[in-house]
């Protein structure tokens, strides 16, 4: 069996606890407006033509975005760092994209993770069923787990989904005595109002402690050029990045209702 890779990412430190070797699948059922990694979103390889310097001249190179893996191949990529992960208490993330979108293949390259003895987590948006999400239960240590909108309307409208299976399975996590980091999106005029974040606040206290951190993640335009690269509809024109302030403001509203806070997780 084969999984569709994006990127693998050495050394990151915002994936998780410590330094971790952080695995980008690629494919994923949602289509949020904001999307920073659009080149994870089409579940198959993609040609691109990318622009390259030489000499003071553009020369048009094409690329192929995404590549069929084995867990063999992937698990030799990891075991590169694994000196770099174990001293610092890291491990291995596997993001997207949405990993449980190729569920089998991520069981099996999680199976290969606790066979070599790493801290595992599973960045997902939660949306799939509980079927998928029961197989990697004992496999993961930690879920980072995206909470985007709490407006069933408005997720649909922002993610192209429902948010019903999202916050019913981020529920049956928590009942399970799973670790969960929050991944908050803040988006200016999307989800950053008064209502949302109360709801939000509210639903998160009552997951029984389940909730180890809360990452707040501001909007930024930085993938925008992707999108005419990967031919895709860039639908954010327009909407402002958040300010320092108004992060500042989100993080001690949110630490007050007891939850330890990151910005930019
Ligand atoms: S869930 Fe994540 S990867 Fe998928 S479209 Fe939304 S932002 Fe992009």
């Amino acid at each position: 069996m084969k999984g569709l890779i994006f990127d693998i990412k050495r050394y990151a430190v915002h994936d998780g606890p410590g330094i971790r070797t952080t695995v980008f699948f690629k494919g994923c059922p949602l289509s949020c407006w904001w999307c920073h990694n659009p080149e994870g979103i089409r579940k198959e390889p993609e040609e691109v033509i990318t622009v390259q310097k030489m000499e003071g001249k553009d020369f048009p190179v094409r690329e192929t975005v995404g590549r069929w893996m084995t867990v063999g191949e992937l698990m030799r990529e990891i075991n590169r760092e694994r000196v770099f992960m174990e001293e610092s208490d890291g491990g291995v993330t596997l993001s997207g994209g949405e990993p449980l979108w190729q569920g089998d293949f991520l069981e099996d390259l999680l199976l290969a993770c606790k066979r070599e003895g790493y801290h595992t987590a599973v960045d997902t948006t939660g949306h799939t069923s509980r079927k998928n999400l029961r197989k990697i239960l004992e496999l993961t240590d930690l879920f980072l787990y995206d909470v985007k909108h709490m407006d069933e309307a408005e997720h649909l409208k922002y993610t192209g989904v429902s948010n019903r299976q999202i916050l019913e399975n981020l529920t049956f996590l928590a009942a399970e005595g799973k670790d969960l980091y929050i991944r908050i999106p803040v988006i200016p005029g999307i989800n950053d109002g008064e209502e949302n974040t109360e709801k939000t606040l509210r639903f998160l206290k009552g997951l029984n402690g389940a909730v180890k951190e809360v990452d707040l993640l501001p909007y930024h335009a930085l993938a925008a050029h992707k999108y005419e690269k990967f031919g895709m509809e860039y639908r954010m024109a327009g909407v402002p990045e958040p300010g320092e302030k108004e992060m500042e403001k989100l993080k001690v509203r949110y630490e007050k209702a007891g939850f330890r806070v990151k910005i930019g997780g």
